[in-house]
């Protein structure tokens, strides 16, 4: 059954329910991690109580257990992403290993002098310095596609810089920095129309949107289960079944093998030859429990909802003095970034910490998107489907008292 109620959605949190520095707890820090619901708490419990074992080994009922639930787990991502097949789904760490996995794999094999990267300008760290590492070394080339003052890719600047020698464009389907949500159906089209392949950068995402893999027509989609009401340590990489299977192994050890031999190694097939040593089991369990609960959400309601907070946001921001919102996208999650005239962002942060509000500030690991908008940093609010009206009240409060506190 679905349902969408956040003011009771924070019943499942017990994170939620404390205090800190002597206020109610006010999390809007979402976009670095979500909370985790009891579900999903007592899935890893119930796992490591009753089933903990190695998977894809051991021939005992232990074995037999986690490995059924391990795989079972694969086939709730494999559905939540509406992949083709289960194998498609590669276990990682995070979006992080699931993007370097492409570019130390796919990258090494088909990128060389000449060749050209394109990525935006609003990407995390993460989906730029895995492409800067593999060019170094194979002589292709990161080129940075531009973002224009709102926040949003360039998309004129985006189609001048497509040619053939463009092999790859990777872009992120939500900015965590400014909340954008990207045109990527029309960006992979456009790659495609030059023979370049896409890899999306779907850490925010997952959490707002249903994703569908075969729609999008993506080449490559990453995400981390701890953004999505999961644990942390387990991530998610998806790939066209021919490009995984083409691609060498990114690292070598148990599990993704065939037969070892000092003559020569052979290696496992789909999803193995990716999946070296002992996997995450526990957190693969509470990745799908995770899902499992997600799918409880009325996402349509969520979206509503979310888009209710911004609003109010950014209602009440218009009434602080030195206020300025960084970016204003086209279309955007509940992600607020601003800076305040006077206040420095990470004092603003202690200041709102101090009143048990949790907010991020700094370069979200986004420096060269921060440099494009002349910024250190900036403070930023983001939002999920348990926070209310009275937590954005409360962020303002924050915000006014420190202003005058500063002032
Ligand atoms: N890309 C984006 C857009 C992100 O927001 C994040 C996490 N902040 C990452 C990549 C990296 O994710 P992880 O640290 O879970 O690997």
């Amino acid at each position: 059954s679905v349902r969408f109620d956040p003011a009771g959605l924070r019943a499942d949190f017990p994170i939620l329910d404390q205090q800190v520095n002597g206020r109610d707890l006010v999390y809007l820090d979402n976009a670095a991690t979500t909370q985790k619901p009891e579900s999903v708490i007592a899935a890893i419990d119930g796992y490591y109580r009753a089933d903990n074992s190695n998977v894809h080994r051991g021939a005992h009922a232990l074995a037999d257990r986690a490995t059924v639930a391990f795989e079972a787990a694969r086939e709730r991502v494999s559905g939540f992403i509406n992949s083709p097949l289960a194998k498609q789904v590669i276990w990682t760490r995070g979006t992080t290993e699931s993007i370097n996995l492409v570019a130390q794999s796919w990258g090494r094999q088909n990128l060389g002098p000449g060749d050209k990267v394109l990525v935006s300008v609003l990407e995390h760290h993460a989906n730029i310095v895995p492409w800067q590492l593999i060019c170094a070394e194979t002589g292709a080339e990161v080129v940075p596609i531009p973002v224009t003052d709102a926040g949003d890719i360039d998309l004129e600047a985006f189609h001048q810089l497509l040619d053939d020698r463009v092999k790859l464009v990777a872009v992120n389907q939500v900015s965590n920095a400014l909340g954008t949500v990207n045109p990527v159906r029309r960006i992979i089209d456009s790659a495609h129309a030059v023979g370049a392949r896409v890899m999306l950068d779907g850490a925010q995402a997952v959490t707002h949107f249903a994703i569908d893999v075969q729609a999008l027509d993506c080449d490559f989609y990453a995400f981390s289960g701890h953004k999505l009401f999961g644990p942390t340590g387990i991530g998610v990489l998806w790939g066209k079944e021919e490009l995984l299977d083409a691609m060498p192994p990114f690292m070598g050890g148990g599990e993704m093998i065939d037969v070892v031999s000092f003559s020569g190694t052979t290696f496992n097939t789909l999803p193995f030859k990716f999946e070296a040593g002992t996997p995450n089991i526990a957190g693969a369990i509470g990745l799908a429990a995770a899902i499992e609960y997600f799918a409880s959400i009325d996402l349509e309601a969520a979206s509503v909802h979310e888009q209710m907070l911004l609003q109010h946001t950014l209602d009440l921001a218009g009434g602080i003095d030195g206020l300025r919102r960084i970016g204003q996208p086209r279309e955007s999650v509940g992600i607020f970034s601003f800076v305040l005239d006077g206040v420095p962002a990470s004092d603003l942060g202690m200041l709102l910490d101090q009143q048990g509000i949790a907010v991020r500030t700094g370069h979200h690991c986004t420096q060269p998107l921060m440099a494009r908008f002349g910024l250190s940093g900036t403070v930023r609010a983001s939002y999920s489907i348990y926070n209310t009206t009275e937590d954005v009240d409360r962020l303002f409060e924050g915000i006014k008292k420190a202003q005058r506190l500063f002032a």
